[in-house]
């Protein structure tokens, strides 16, 4: 997904989806299970553009606690930068365009949750016997 320089006089609104493909993050898998959906705002400041807008995506994970598969549904922000000289935490802008596949993904990654629950009552699995304690009860009375 690119947005090409020139396109950007002033001001550019951009909406756009990117299909993510399933990565690791802090030990979890994560599967998208549909595009990221972006609103992006272009304008242009000096030598530099700036990008605001919001981001929106589901993907699959497993459970910390029971370790079953459920899906999450992560609403995000994006603040960012390009520029053709960028600093520390801006974007490069190259050959005249704008890439925001990277853009997009940093800000994904970073908005993920630190713990996954698939529900907030989740019972987990029992130690004693292994029982999902969501779907089953303990056999073993611990
Ligand atoms: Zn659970
Ligand atoms: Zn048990």
């Amino acid at each position: 997904m690119e947005i090409q320089l020139k396109d950007i006089q002033n001001e550019f609104d951009y909406t756009g989806e990117l299909t993510i493909a399933p990565f690791e993050c802090n030990n979890d898998e994560i599967t998208p299970t549909k595009p990221v959906t972006v609103q992006l705002h272009f304008k242009k400041e000096n030598d530099k553009i700036l990008v605001t807008g919001t981001a929106n995506t589901t993907f699959q994970v497993n459970c910390h606690r029971c370790g079953t598969p459920y899906e999450e549904t992560l609403p995000f922000e994006i603040i960012e930068t390009f520029a053709n000289m960028p600093e520390e935490e801006e974007y490069k802008i190259a050959s005249g365009k704008l890439f925001l596949d990277d853009m997009i993904f940093d800000n994904f990654r970073l908005n993920l949750p630190m713990h996954y629950l698939c529900k907030e009552d989740c019972k987990g699995i029992c130690f004693g016997c292994g029982k999902n304690l969501n779907v089953e009860n303990c056999e073993c009375g611990k």
